[in-house]
């Protein structure tokens, strides 16, 4: 099978949180394509959720660790689970997120399996990406000891961008407690909402004072009020109030040293209760590392120009390897559309994607 028709079989399938079901069929499909592979191999399951891990090695160690998700969101409509192909395009969910560079490294790991000098590398595909790798990615690399030198994950950026750093997120609830008192009299009580307002505009000013207005690509830490919340009617002095923030900073800041910046702020305006709703870390891989120089130098000769360094401002799986200091990569094929009615991607890009991840693995030292 060629890397389009591994890529149909997958867009077939629809892998959907769920539809749990299909979240194993698809690993059973492809640990089947996988049946003569006689290195090690390992099938992970936590709470639902399979993994297929591959390594051309024994043990869950390789000098390379290429990182898929074989899971979709919701299609907008059913047809999206049929791919359909018009001139270099292949539409279909999953088409570039990320079923596409999922079909290549499985097309690259079956072409392994008949080479006789065969170096060190591994494959690992979860099934929990899109809603969260808890039971994916996070627990084999925290919990199962998962790792690698260099980590691949053709799962962000576009066109061949090469991307070496994230930045990372702080998903905090805060909640005030006030006093209860009529509306009339709101001296007699103490307002919730009115102290969640002052909490706010001090950590508004403390992250407008770190931006740069005149940096394009705003590498300096944002604060997003997502959601607020609180009050009972408008005769009522609210006693309880929310907000929930979202933070994002670059690194080598931690999330702990960030929050620690952040908990500093907060208790100058008031006395509030915090519930962290996520965090991520930072990736900020190093440039001068040997095999990132590499990866670089096989992009640019396999594509012929330049390669075009960049950095990200969303999370991906990336962040679980950089969390254990392991250097990592991330990168798109050409495609557009991700988690849209219209989700598509250049069927020649995947082609290039396989050159370059073949002749990066080719000369790696056995
Ligand atoms: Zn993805």
């Amino acid at each position: 099978m060629n890397i389009e028709t591994l890529l149909r079989e997958l867009i077939r399938i629809p892998t959907t949180a769920d539809h749990p079901e299909r979240l194993k069929e698809v690993v059973d499909v492809v640990d089947h394509w996988f049946a003569d592979w006689t290195r090690h191999k390992e099938r992970f399951e936590r709470n639902g959720k399979h993994s297929l891990y591959l390594n051309t090695r024994e043990g869950r160690h390789s000098q390379v660790l290429f990182v898929g998700h074989l899971d979709v969101v919701p299609a907008e409509h059913s047809e999206q689970f049929e791919p359909r192909v018009e001139g270099r395009r292949l539409y279909g969910r999953g088409a570039l997120d990320m079923k596409g560079p999922d079909a290549v490294m499985i097309r690259l790991f079956l072409d392994l399996m008949a080479q006789s000098r065969v170096p060190s590398c591994a494959l690992m595909l979860t099934t929990d990406e899109e809603v969260g790798s808890r039971d994916g990615v996070e627990w084999l690399v925290k919990e199962q000891g998962i790792g690698a030198d260099f980590v691949i994950v053709p799962d962000g950026g576009s066109s061949f961008r090469l991307i070496y750093a994230e930045k990372g997120a702080l998903h905090l609830r805060v909640k005030a407690r006030g006093k209860a008192a009529h509306g009339s009299q709101p001296w007699l009580g103490d307002n919730a909402i009115d102290q969640l307002i002052r909490a706010y505009q001090a950590l508004r000013q403390w992250i407008d004072a770190q931006a740069q207005p005149e940096d394009p690509e705003h590498w300096y830490p944002t604060l997003n009020l997502g959601r607020i919340q609180g009050g009972r009617a408008p005769n009522i002095v609210a006693d309880e109030a929310w907000m929930d923030l979202d933070f994002r900073f670059p690194g080598p800041t931690s999330p702990r040293e960030f929050l620690r910046q952040v908990k500093e702020i907060l208790h100058t305006s008031g006395n509030f209760e915090l519930e962290d709703l996520t965090t991520a870390v930072p990736v900020e891989t190093d440039r001068d590392h040997p095999l990132f120089q590499r990866f670089l130098e096989t992009m640019e000769s396999v594509l012929g120009r330049p390669v075009q360094l960049a950095r990200e401002h969303g999370a991906t799986d990336a962040r679980h390897f950089a969390e254990k200091g392991m250097p990592v990569v991330i990168l798109y094929p050409v495609g557009d559309g991700i988690h849209g009615p219209n989700e598509w991607v250049d069927l020649p890009s995947l082609d290039t994607l396989y050159a370059i991840f073949k002749a990066y693995v080719d000369a790696l030292p056995s």
